[in-house]
């Protein structure tokens, strides 16, 4: 009897000995938190979209604050953010103008050759690996959605046309879609710019003009009509050097367009949809 209660005295005793050496231990080595992390953590939008650089809003809001990364690198935030940021650490910095995504196709199943029926899983990186897509243009969106799947934001959906739509209200330019995409063809651009070149077919122009009405054929008329510098062509593509400069000449680059591969923002093209 005497032997169990010595054991029982033996393992408390232990134990109790343990506790106080973690709890001192504890107390001795453990790093006080900035609180202008917490607090620099909750003013961030909470996305966790990446767009800042770091792995999400907690590792950024760390990083300001113990590394001096800069304040201005949340696009979902905006200038507001940036506001509350550099009141709590006492810096300034403009907030960045955020660019919005922008699609580069107007491939929707009435202009583009359809070669085939897709019927796998619906996800574009799995139809791209695959089979490539339903469509003849192997550069043009397989209108599965992927990018619509992963934008935190709301910022786009699936038109009517089987082509993704922004919502530029609501796209913070965070450009998770622009990564998401298999064929590219979603980019970021300012928010002011009107004059695209909806296209990324590098195949000749007696190639690409046979599998989408839409495509860029590198006539070069439009880079005739900008002004000069502006644009060019390059591996089969027209180019924007300086969409500044071309918007001035906006509609003019885009009647000139034989094919209408030429957008302009908000006009829907004039296609011949016939035959
Ligand atoms: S549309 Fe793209 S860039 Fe815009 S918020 Fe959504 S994922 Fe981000
Ligand atoms: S833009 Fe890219 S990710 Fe989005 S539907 Fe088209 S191919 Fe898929």
């Amino acid at each position: 009897m005497n032997t169990i209660l010595l054991s029982v005295i033996i393992m408390a005793g232990l134990g109790l000995f343990f506790a106080l050496f973690l709890l001192v231990s504890y107390k001795k080595l453990s790093v006080e938190e900035d609180p202008r992390v917490k607090k620099i953590e909750e003013i961030l939008p909470g996305a966790n979209c990446g767009a800042c650089g770091y792995p999400g809003c907690a590792a950024y809001a760390e990083a300001i604050v113990l590394e001096g990364a800069p304040i201005n690198k949340c696009a979902p935030g905006g200038a507001e953010v940036v506001g509350i940021i550099g009141k709590i650490m006492g810096v300034e910095a403009e907030a960045k103008a955020t660019p919005v995504a922008h699609l580069m196709c107007q491939g929707s199943p009435d202009v583009a050759v359809q070669r085939s029926i897709y019927i796998g899983e619906s996800s574009c990186r799995v139809a791209d690996f695959t089979t490539k897509g339903d469509k003849a243009c192997t550069y043009g969106c397989l209108g599965l959605g992927d990018c619509v799947r992963v934008c935190p934001f709301n910022a786009m959906y699936m038109g009517e046309d089987n082509l993704p739509k922004i919502i530029e209200e609501n796209c913070t330019g965070c450009g998770l879609c622009v990564e998401e995409c298999p064929r590219d063809i979603l980019a970021l651009v300012p928010r002011d710019q009107k004059t695209f070149v909806a296209c990324v077919n590098k195949d000749k122009g007696a190639i690409s003009r046979k599998v989408c009405k839409v495509s860029c054929i590198a006539c070069g008329l439009c880079v005739k009509k900008a002004p000069e510098g502006s644009m060019e062509l390059r591996n089969n593509l027209a180019v924007i050097l300086d969409y500044k400069q071309v918007d001035t000449k906006a509609e003019e680059v885009y009647e000139v367009c034989p094919t209408k591969a030429i957008e302009l923002k908000g006009k829907f093209a004039k296609v011949n949809t016939d035959g």
